[in-house]
């Protein structure tokens, strides 16, 4: 997974959490991809922070991808809305805490294929993923 050693964290320093949601460069994917967003969107059109697409890979996110911001009030219910309604997509959920490589690299879950994130992105300080 990486060359450090896992440290337990503290969950009470969670401010938000982030759902990425991979396509890559599969136009039917992204088809795919676009009508969960739109769902999402619709559904929780106050709770969501939504993201743009991003057609390229960027940071540590491998393929092309949008994310779902939200905070914890809507955890219970959007998780296993995405769980039920992924539609085959790989999607990535992790926190957003005190350190980002922490979030992405031990504390994060995954829906589907388990991609190999670019951790070298966060480890560089990268914040925004
Ligand atoms: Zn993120």
């Amino acid at each position: 997974m990486n060359d450090e050693t896992f440290e337990n964290g503290d969950e009470t320093k969670i401010n938000y959490y982030h759902a990425h949601i991979y396509y890559g460069d599969d136009d039917a994917v992204r088809e795919k991809a676009a009508r969960l967003r739109e769902k999402a969107w619709t559904k929780w059109p106050d709770q969501v922070r939504m993201g743009r697409f991003r057609d390229t890979a960027v940071g540590p996110h491998p393929l092309a991808m949008y994310q779902i911001e939200f905070d914890h009030e809507l955890f219970a219910e959007i998780v296993p809305w995405l769980m039920y309604n992924r539609d085959d997509l790989t999607i990535l959920l992790h926190p957003d805490a005190e350190d980002a490589f922490r979030d992405h690299a031990w504390y994060p879950f995954w829906m589907g294929e388990k991609l190999d994130l670019r951790l070298d992105f966060l480890r560089r300080g990268g914040r925004q993923a």
